[in-house]
């Protein structure tokens, strides 16, 4: 986590909406000039002015904006370009936030063309037109090369930086450090505290470096790259961060201090927005598993087993513990997961110790001493500041305070069985985006818009609006079958459904030779799929997305598909390649969803579903159809990533009629393989 600070010895002039109305207070006859046509660098794409209009019209009214526009609209300069017109003009910063390090990236670039047609001083003295903010993990020299810290949460590198700071600080002042700490401070804060930034600044400011180019800057200077962002944050007008600097109120706020201004002076941009909830609720979620419940124990054995009531000693408490979550695994696991009922857990404890809610609660808070102490400690060693017994502690004050409306509670099986606090109201954290001066919330897929705006709690007067892609629509066809399906039920009453659906993959992928990807609903089927030989049966080189790949196998693995050509490639829908991934051009022609995306109907899903049922009158639409249609709409989305792309998807299941009012164009198929062959040929 960010510290609350300024880097020592940066003086520089931030970018502030009072800078900047010192400057205003002279006449700017630049600043009446400016327009959105002045400086647009590109020809408009058909649909785009609509877009770029939209969005300035509703930053300017000070409101907000959930925004689905399809591919090849252009989304990234169709939102900076106004928002930084209407920045300008009322002295505002803006944030955007990206999901990954590329759209950082891109942001940057898009903001290089805008810099060439700005007129010249146009910003505020001493001030950058944009910077990306990246973490520790991806910034700090020392993190890079520690396996230990590599592993760390963001609070636990704050904690350590901090520390490797305090002292690099103290060295610099000539403070009395000891020879024990001397080892830890930090050369690369140190160089960042005696560096002139000048030349930094103006290299910065007329460059406009990717957060990528000044991580090199940063390297070949021996100077750390988190810290020298952070003080040019202060004098930039726009800043892309990932989404954690804008919903974790802590970071946040640290954020909002760097840039030295207050939430209702920027205009908040977030890309991908219909990542946002899931983000928002697992972020605002809490596990306690039997294997950290087994390294607490560890660990308190090795500090001495503390007591955290009169006669109860840590080891103990864990032992109870794993034998509660065990019981709980028996009494309440249906399928993967259960309900617990909501004070259970702390009753049990109650029972077993014999003590009272009272005592209950400075057991918890002996725990939280106690885990800081070792925190403390480690970190005193170079180590990462972790601690076992702090999660314990910090966990179950959670379950305690965590409310019954917004959050359940329940047992989750697996090789690690786990307590889960789930929270089911990502408002609980996204309503901030109503703080902001304005917000505009955009992706490619994120009809219902009215379920994304009701989720993530914005304002009832939130402009909703879908703007479509400017392709030809006949390059994109989308079919299904009517008589097969992957319903549960149906496939237990009918045998030969697999089969036929099997029948099906075969003779598709025989059927053409444009490179393919058959998208499973799970890696079950999919795995079905392959032991039941389909494989062998396509007379194809195929690839195979695998469970729990790490992210560098996966991307050898799309590499090779996409190098490959006209191969096929099994992927899950709702994984990393039918979300995040490009295959423009030939790279991917023709897409297989063998079913509907639906979410398996776990507790935890049931209670989503019972919330928005009591919330908004509509549980399923809410719980259940609008995921499942951003998963679909994601997964036939790879299919069309430029104007001359063209794409076949297809749906192997009879449901998808559902979904016909959102995947336009919809046609059922008799003949999949005539429709295909015929496709290709037109
Ligand atoms: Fe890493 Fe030092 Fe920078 Fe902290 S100040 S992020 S420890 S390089």
């Amino acid at each position: 986590m960010p510290e609350n600070e300024h880097a020592y010895g940066s003086d520089d002039a931030a970018y502030s909406p009072k800078n900047a109305e010192e400057a205003a207070e002279e006449p700017n006859e630049k600043l009446d000039r400016l327009t959105i046509e002045s400086i647009f660098p590109y020809k408009y794409r058909q649909g785009q002015k609509n877009i770029i209009d939209k969005i300035y019209s509703v930053i300017t009214q000070g409101k907000h904006l959930a925004m689905e526009s399809g591919t090849g609209t252009g989304k990234t300069i169709s939102a900076i370009t106004p928002a930084l017109v209407a920045a300008l003009r009322s002295k505002k910063r803006i944030i955007y936030l990206t999901r990954t390090n590329s759209q950082q990236r891109q942001v940057i670039l898009e903001l290089r063309k805008l810099k060439e047609k700005l007129p010249e001083d146009i910003l505020p003295e001493n001030s950058i037109l944009g910077i990306g903010l990246q973490g520790r993990k991806n910034l700090c020299p020392l993190i890079r090369k520690d396996p230990e810290l590599a592993r760390g949460s963001p609070e636990e590198l704050s904690k350590i930086c901090s520390d490797k700071k305090n002292i690099a600080r103290r060295l610099l002042t000539g403070d009395d450090v000891t020879d024990d700490e001397r080892p830890r401070a930090c050369k690369y804060f140190g160089n960042v505290c005696v560096y002139d930034k000048s030349e930094l600044m103006s290299w910065v400011s007329s460059k406009l470096p990717t957060p990528e180019d000044i991580n090199e800057f940063c390297a070949k200077h021996e100077l750390c790259a988190y810290e020298i962002n952070k003080t040019l944050v202060k004098n930039a007008l726009l800043v892309t961060a990932p989404y954690i600097y804008v919903f974790n109120k802590f970071i946040r706020q640290y954020l909002l201090d760097w840039m030295n201004c207050n939430i209702e002076d920027i205009y908040l941009i977030i890309d991908e927005a219909h990542n946002l909830p899931e983000f928002a609720r697992e972020l605002s979620s809490a596990e306690l598993s039997i294997y950290s419940l087994g390294k607490a124990r560890d660990e308190a054995i090795k500090f001495n087993n503390p007591e955290v009531h009169e006669g109860i000693f840590v080891s103990e408490l864990c032992d109870h513990l794993q034998e509660i979550l065990y019981m709980f695994q028996d009494s309440y696991l249906m399928d993967d997961d259960g309900f617990v009922p909501p004070s259970e857990l702390e009753v049990e404890l109650m029972s077993r110790f014999t003590i009272t809610s009272k005592a209950l609660e400075e057991m918890i808070n002996e725990l939280l001493a106690h885990g800081t102490a070792i925190q403390d400690a480690r970190r005193k060693r170079g180590r990462l500041p972790r601690s076992y017994i702090h999660s314990i502690g910090a966990f179950l004050l959670f379950w305690h305070a965590s409310d019954t409306e917004r959050f359940t509670k329940l047992i989750r099986k697996g090789d690690n069985t786990k307590l889960e606090v789930y929270c089911l109201d990502p408002a609980v954290i996204t309503a901030v985006c109503s703080e902001f001066g304005a917000s505009v919330h955009m992706s490619g897929t994120l009809r219902p818009l009215d379920e994304y705006r009701d989720s993530t709690g914005l304002p009832t007067d939130t402009f909703c609006e879908r703007f479509e892609s400017p392709f030809p629509t006949g390059n994109l066809v989308k079919y299904y079958l009517p008589d097969v399906t992957t319903k549960y039920d149906q496939l237990a009453q009918n045998k030969l459904l697999i089969p036929k659906l099997q029948d099906y993959i075969v003779q598709l992928g025989n059927g053409t030779d444009k490179s393919t990807v058959i998208f499973f609903t799970s890696f079950g089927l999919m795995k079905r799929f392959v032991d039941d030989g389909v494989l062998n049966r396509i007379k194809r080189k195929t690839f195979q997305e695998l469970q729990g790949m790490r992210q560098p196998e996966l991307m050898e693995l799309v590499n090779r598909f996409k190098q490959v050509k006209n191969s096929v490639l099994l992927a899950v829908i709702g994984g990393r390649i039918s979300e995040g991934l490009d295959f423009p051009d030939e790279e991917l022609e023709v897409a297989l969803l063998v079913g509907i995306p639906y979410p398996k109907p776990t507790a935890k899903h049931r209670a989503l579903e019972h919330y928005y049922e009591v919330k908004f009158g509509k549980g399923w639409e809410y719980a259940v159809h609008a995921p499942t249609t951003r998963k679909l709409l994601q997964s036939i989305g790879r299919l069309i990533r430029n104007e001359n792309d063209r794409g076949f998807a297809l749906i192997l299941d009879s449901r998808t009629k559902r979904f016909q009012k959102d995947l336009d164009g919809l046609k059922e198929s008799w003949d999949p393989v005539k429709d295909l062959k015929d496709f290709f040929k037109g």
